[in-house]
């Protein structure tokens, strides 16, 4: 067997495989897996889909039995979870995306005036607007209807009403979605006005860059520091997303405060969103802190059941995909405290029944999104919120590549925490995070022993642990 690479045992047994799995089985989860090794009979392939480790397991004994053919020999199929290929799945399909985007101003430029295209591609470059948070696809109950209802009035007279809007509540319950919504509504429908739509870490960066690169030469950091004002002053409406982020950062606070005035004395529209509301924006200074309570305050709650009930029609009908009532009802009650969590539940659950033709009941559904009955409502996303929050750095950060020891930190924390309280495995934690199961291991191992020496440490996780657990 020696002779035959590992690339070509696998390519033979494809073609076997593709002969007695479903096409879409193929395509979408075998196809892509690339050949690993072969050592003790067990033949590794690797995956940049976490989701197809769990998929893959019904397909296992078809896929040995045709290695095993080509080889002449008993063969085990095995499929590992790989980062590297995930990362670069991601890549890949974040060029599509972009490409997507491209394509769909492309078609816009035919029918829209210069403005209005102008409007929009400033917004999807520079500040990666998701084109589906509209207010169209904003599903109103009574959680959120004071939010969705000024943010439509700020979006059709911006600059006028309510200065600034400040909307806010907890993670996951579509206050990006809204401020989003504002942004498109005014590109389409008052194509003369500059939206810009930024994100605070941005904000943030963008102004540590540009104090860092004024350091070296006098007059230099005038010209920096002037494009940075430029950029942020010279627009109709300004959109400042996840506005906590600043809290305690002095140096960028002053600047969101002169940033304010300037617009706010022209006239101009700011919307702010945030964790919280500005009373408890405990290390932010007063004169700040009234600003963003000068025009009006909006909190979005949890949704009700019925509304997250909605939400998933809605899902299901966008997506082309039909759930029985009460498996739409079980997933809303499981997932009762964040959208974020109820769409990546109804992503999950989408995505396995596409593929795999089994009855959608309870039970399966179980299967699918890993619900156990003890763990009930505290899930790893959940956990990475809430340690993201109190570390203030953002969640997806935390998921990513990120290496600044804050984050890294905040990442520590986050998976001890999830492998504490949460039933699930090291490498299912790990597919959460985007990392392997050994890093999992390796993190939980490391707060663990670090705790007993490091009283901070130690005294962190107590708090995050009781956040969590309310
Ligand atoms: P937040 O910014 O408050 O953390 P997001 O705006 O990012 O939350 O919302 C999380 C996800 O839930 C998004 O995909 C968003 O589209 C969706 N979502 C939130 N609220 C609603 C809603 N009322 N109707 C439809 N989708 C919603
Ligand atoms: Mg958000």
């Amino acid at each position: 067997m020696e002779d035959k690479s590992v690339k070509e045992i696998w390519e033979n047994a494809v073609q076997l495989i593709k002969e007695n799995v479903p096409d879409t089985t193929f395509k979408h989860w075998i196809n892509p897996l690339v050949p690993h090794s072969f050592e003790d009979n067990c033949f590794c392939t690797l995956t940049g889909q976490s989701l197809a480790v769990l998929i893959l397991e019904k397909n296992q004994k078809e896929i040995s039995k045709a290695l095993s053919k080509v080889c002449g020999k008993d063969v085990y199929f095995k499929v590992v979870y790989n980062e590297e290929l995930h990362q670069q799945i991601e890549k890949e399909q974040q060029k599509a995306k972009k490409e997507e985007q491209k394509e769909f101003i492309q078609n816009l430029e035919k029918n829209l005036t210069t403005s209005k295209y102008d409007g929009l591609k400033q917004m999807q470059s520079d500040c990666k607007l998701n084109l589906k948070y509209k207010f169209e696809n904003f599903v109103v109950g009574a959680n959120n209807k004071f939010a969705h209802a000024v943010s439509m009035a700020v979006a059709k007279d911006p600059g006028k009403q309510y200065n600034p809007l400040f909307i806010y509540g907890g993670s996951g319950l579509g206050k990006t979605h809204l401020l989003q919504a504002i942004g498109h509504y005014v590109i389409f429908h008052k194509p003369k006005l500059k939206v810009k739509y930024v994100k605070a870490e941005e904000f943030i960066n963008d102004l540590v860059n540009s104090l860092a690169k004024g350091m070296d030469k006098a007059g230099e950091k005038n010209k920096k520091m002037n494009e940075f004002r430029d950029k942020y002053r010279n627009v109709d409406v300004l959109l400042v997303d996840d506005i906590q982020l600043i809290e305690g950062k002095a140096r960028t606070e002053e600047e969101m405060f002169n940033t304010f005035e300037a617009l706010h004395n022209a006239g101009k529209q700011i919307v702010f969103t945030s964790d919280r509301s500005p009373d408890k924006f405990e290390n932010t200074p007063d004169r700040l802190k009234t600003r963003f309570q000068m025009g009006l305050l909006a909190d979005v709650q949890v949704p009700d059941i019925e509304t997250r009930m909605a939400i998933l029609i809605k899902l299901s009908q966008d997506n082309g995909i039909k759930l029985p009532t009460n498996v739409i009802e079980f997933l809303a009650s499981v997932y009762n405290k964040n959208i974020r969590e109820l769409e990546g539940a109804f992503n999950r659950v989408s995505a396995y029944i596409s593929i795999n033709e089994i009855p959608i009941t309870i039970e399966n559904i179980k299967n699918i999104i890993g619900y156990s009955e003890k763990r009930n409502t505290i899930t790893v996303e959940g956990i990475i919120d809430i340690t993201a929050g109190y570390y203030n750095v953002s969640p997806e950060d935390i998921k990513s590549t990120n290496r600044s020891a804050k984050t890294a930190y905040a990442r520590q924390v986050a998976i001890y925490l999830a492998k504490e309280m949460t039933e699930e495995s090291y490498p299912s934690i790990g597919n959460c995070f985007n990392r392997k199961h050994t890093t999992v291991m390796y993190s939980h191992q490391k707060v663990k022993t670090d705790m007993n020496a490091d009283r901070h440490l130690a005294a962190d996780i107590k708090e995050l642990t009781e956040k969590i657990n309310n």
